[in-house]
């Protein structure tokens, strides 16, 4: 029997370490200008400044294989983005960017790896993900956004719903119908859009956390068919790659790891404050929060094997985000009425002010890449295999 090993060897350890020597060259000031740029671009843990800085360092696109990246393995990544949520610098361009770039390495074609993966290493380019609409969330596969084929072009028409980030992207991932015949999954195409083209419209969607996604418009825009990721109709299988890649992403559990440990590092020494009843729930969630983390280890691993982790990811997923509310909710209770009234001004007492942000933020994890119940649908059919009911 193999042996099991969680523990990171020397080799893994690099890239923690490498991320640790960035992380001690952000002093409180700068770290503080950090959550300034993301409060002010309403991204929950995005700072395009610290996004390029990662860039710099050769820490963008880590996976990927030379010359755009370094060939590391994911749960290597992994390893490095942990130690970055739980410092407390935000990690969400480097996952979102990721996507797009990774999207491309497995189903692009040799000029469109070419044009962009420069762009996503160097920091240069962002990316966002326009697949969900109103009326198709869940159910993505009733989308409607129509592009028709015209020559050179596509024509793009339609509307869609929860856009992240498309405010201060110059790229959406977009999934349209190309074969309004075509059985639902199979008249879908991938295409690449230009934010800057005319006739889009972005409109801001505010959300609980003081988060902005957005609805976009597309009004007869142009889109170079040489935009087409993979092959026409066959945007669906483009897709779910992002989607397995997305779920197996931290859902709130990384940073509910160290706002935990905040916390426990805040009740050393108030014992006359904690009842027994809190230190019971205090040790159950930190034992949630540890297989927690081995539920993110696993798939990470597992995406290192190059393994189908679209059963796993799900439930990792799930249980992260769920967890974070759980905990979040208790943890407001226990700090009282300062962690709704807080703010993170200087004379302020910033774990109340986070923890009030991570309450109202946690609300949206349970949707944000595919409702909890659906996940739980998934785990069941793609994870033990049960037919789907009709
Ligand atoms: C903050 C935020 C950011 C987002 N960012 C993006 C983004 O960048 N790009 C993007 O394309 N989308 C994005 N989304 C959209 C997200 O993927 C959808 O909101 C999600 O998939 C749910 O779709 P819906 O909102 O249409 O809800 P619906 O699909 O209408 O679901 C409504 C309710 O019905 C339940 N339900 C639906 N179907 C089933 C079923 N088969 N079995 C059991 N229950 C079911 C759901 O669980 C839910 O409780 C974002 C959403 C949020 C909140």
């Amino acid at each position: 029997m193999s042996s099991m090993n969680f523990s990171p060897d020397d080799e893994d350890a690099q890239y923690r370490d490498r991320f640790r020597e960035v992380a001690d060259s952000y002093d409180w000031l700068a770290m503080r200008a950090v959550r300034q740029e993301s409060e002010d671009l309403h991204v929950e843990r995005y700072s395009l400044e610290f996004h390029r800085r990662l860039a710099k360092e050769g820490l963008v696109g880590l996976t990927w294989p030379t010359p755009h990246g370094a060939g590391a393995r994911v749960d290597q990544q992994l390893l490095m983005a942990e130690e970055l949520e739980c410092q407390g610098f935000p990690g969400y361009g480097l996952t979102t960017n990721q996507r797009g770039g990774g999207m491309l390495l497995r189903s692009g074609s040799p000029e469109q790896i070419a044009e962009h993966l420069p762009h996503v290493v160097d920091g240069s380019w962002t990316y966002c993900q326009g697949l969900s609409e109103p009326g198709a969330g869940s159910d993505l596969l009733s989308l409607r956004t129509r592009a028709v084929r015209d020559g050179d072009h596509y024509i793009v028409n339609g509307a869609k719903l929860w856009t992240s980030s498309a405010h201060i992207s110059q790229w959406c991932s977009l999934l349209v119908r190309t074969d309004p015949e075509g059985k639902r999954h199979k008249g879908l195409s991938l295409l690449l859009v230009d934010l800057k083209s005319p006739g889009i419209e972005i409109q801001p969607v505010w959300v609980l956390g003081g988060w902005r996604v957005n609805a976009v418009f597309y009004d007869n825009v142009k889109v170079p068919a040489a935009n087409l990721v993979g092959e026409e109709n066959g945007g669906w299988n483009v897709i779910t790659g992002n989607l397995d890649e997305e779920r197996a992403m931290s859902f709130g559990g990384t940073e509910t790891r160290l706002i935990a440990a905040r916390l426990i590092h805040r009740l050393q020494g108030m014992a006359d404050q904690l009842s027994e009843a809190d230190l019971e729930t205090l040790g159950r969630f930190v034992m949630e929060l540890e297989a927690d983390r081995l539920l993110y280890l696993r798939v990470g691993l597992a995406a290192g094997r190059h393994e189908d982790t679209s059963g796993i990811g799900p439930m990792s997923k799930v249980n992260g985000s769920e967890l974070a509310q759980r905990f979040i909710q208790w943890a407001a209770d226990l700090i009282g009425e300062e962690a709704l009234f807080a703010s993170d001004d200087a004379n302020e007492d910033v774990l109340a002010a986070d923890i009030e942000q991570q309450l109202r933020v946690a609300t949206v994890l349970t949707v944000i890449g595919g409702t909890s119940e659906v996940q739980r649908n998934i785990v069941s059919t793609r994870h033990l295999g049960l037919p789907r009911s009709n």
